[in-house]
């Protein structure tokens, strides 16, 4: 059984609660839990080739039941689950998913892997279902960070899913628990390498049509923001070392609402952390 799409060819985002295909190989299924971290909400990517029976899908979801049963439903049989990385609004659902679909569930990290022993390594491809899944490890925005590239069909652009290291729109945090920017920089140069022509699947917003000009810019925002929070240690005197985050904080983000200085804390002390190393 392979479920039909909603009928209206130009659907956009978001689409909370039905699922909507975005290229011949993937649909996605929006999660009703918008915030100011999950933008709308989290993207569910049911990856299937064109006549196949069996579907792979990527980042389940958060706890939701009624988000996992219609995923369940739409993808039909789950050959395979894969996890582009740890945080709980992609990850806290699996084990009802498995229990709603059986699946093999393989993530970097073996925590979350079920129904399987082998964790997801960088480099490795994947062919299951008539799919060709690349992985590639791209920590930064958490350690166990991975994005997928999915192949097209002869002639047609292959995809970028790329969890919550490229998002639709916006920028992504890098979690200060083990995020580092040199590690997210050097995931950016090497999206940059395979990314162009390439459909963009984020795990947050809307999809994009190419991947590439959406990682050339992430890039160039983070030189930005570095050189403003370099600009901001020699306005106050202070060392990359020693500078308190939420000083910086205060005076390159003095202009934003106050709502958005602890996210902008965390990323003001990941970068603090970089220049102290790097300069
Ligand atoms: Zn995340």
């Amino acid at each position: 059984m392979t479920p039909e799409a909603t009928a209206d060819p130009h659907p956009g985002h978001p689409l909370p609660g039905k699922l909507r295909q975005v290229t011949p190989y993937a649909a996605v299924l929006l999660c009703d839990n918008p915030s100011v971290m999950t933008l709308e909400g989290t993207n569910t990517w049911i990856l299937r080739a064109p006549g196949r029976e069996e579907a792979v899908v990527v980042d389940p979801g958060p706890k939701d039941k009624k988000h996992l049963k219609k995923v369940a439903k739409a993808a039909g049989t789950v050959a395979l689950t894969l996890v582009t990385h740890r945080h709980a609004d992609h990850t806290a659902g699996l084990k009802r998913w498995e229990e709603l679909t059986r699946s093999p569930i393989r993530a970097f990290s073996e925590k979350y892997c079920i129904n399987t022993a082998t964790p997801l390594t960088g480099g490795e491809v994947i062919e299951v279902a008539g799919l060709r899944i690349e992985v590639l490890h791209t920590p930064g925005h958490t350690a166990d960070s991975l994005s997928f590239l999915v192949d097209g069909a002869e002639g047609e652009p292959g995809a970028l899913v790329s969890g919550d290291t490229i998002l639709g729109r916006g920028t992504t945090v890098l979690d200060a628990s083990d995020g580092t920017l040199a590690d997210y920089l050097g995931s950016l140069e090497a999206l940059s390498t395979v990314a162009a022509g390439r459909v963009l699947l984020p795990g947050h917003g809307p999809d994009l049509p190419d991947s590439g000009p959406v990682v050339a810019a992430y890039a160039a925002h983070r030189q930005d923001r570095l050189q403003q929070v370099r600009d901001a240690l020699a306005d106050l005197g202070l060392s990359a070392a020693d500078a308190k985050p939420m000083k910086v904080v205060k005076h390159v983000y003095r202009d934003v609402d106050k709502k958005a200085w602890p996210a902008a804390r965390q990323s003001v002390k990941v970068q603090l952390a970089y220049l102290a190393e790097h300069g």
